[in-house]
């Protein structure tokens, strides 16, 4: 049922298409593909609402995609098995996976079939925000044009190695926080408690925050003003 949902209703976040086609039946991985711009989706289902994890396939082969760029998008679902509905339907970006993201759960013990097999999840509340790109919101559509822009906007995490992926996207998410056109070296600096628990391993995380400013000055988010002063350019 939901499978023919997204068939018949959804369309792609990342491009003008109306339409997502489902792949062969028994392809890994992958369910939908955009016949346009042929970005890749996996579809999670669930009558449950989402809470802060969800479950996974194997840790290992997730975070070896993850770090290859070889991810799908995730969409994800949650649907009301009385009424046939779908309540809540967002997107993942595959652009906002990160190895932090990825959760390794206990190895199955000895008494299980798959003994030692290790899952993972993914883990929902270490997204920042702009990651989960909402399509239908407690039953009510977003507007299209408005999903798109979300996706797009941070399509640039793209150009970022997947290992350092998850500072920029924090840090940048972070500045984009201040609501402001610019800012200056000492507001991205305020965001160092929050950073710092994010990243429990970093103890540096004042000399981070400015790399990766200067990597989004790179690629063409920032620009310097000098004096510590930055702007936004998109
Ligand atoms: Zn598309």
């Amino acid at each position: 049922m939901t499978q023919s949902w997204v068939g018949e209703n959804a369309y792609c976040p990342a491009c003008a298409s109306e339409y997502l086609e489902p792949t062969p039946e028994g392809t890994p991985v992958v369910d939908f593909i955009c016949p346009k711009c042929k970005t890749d989706f996996q579809l999670k289902s669930q009558s449950k609402p989402f809470s802060a994890r969800i479950v996974d396939g194997a840790y290992r082969p997730m975070v070896n995609s993850i770090l290859e760029g070889k991810a799908p998008n995730f969409l994800l679902m949650k649907y009301n098995v009385e009424k046939l509905s779908v309540n809540d339907f967002f997107a993942i970006p595959k652009h906002f996976l990160f190895p932090e993201v990825i959760e390794k759960r206990k190895p199955l013990s000895d008494s299980a079939r798959r003994a030692g097999w290790v899952g993972c999840n993914i883990l929902l509340h270490r997204l920042p925000e702009e990651g989960k790109v909402s399509i239908l919101k407690d039953g009510s559509e977003i507007n299209k044009s408005e999903v798109r822009k979300k996706w797009q906007s941070f399509k640039i995490l793209s150009d970022v190695k997947p290992e350092s992926r998850g500072w920029t996207a924090d840090v940048l998410s972070c500045v984009r926080k201040l609501e402001k056109p610019q800012f200056k070296l000492s507001d991205a600096y305020s965001f160092e408690p929050e950073l710092s628990k994010l990243h429990p391993d970093n103890k540096n995380v004042l000399p981070k925050i400015r790399q990766q400013l200067q990597i989004l000055r790179d690629l063409g988010v920032l620009e310097f003003l000098g004096n510590g002063n930055y702007k936004f350019l998109r």
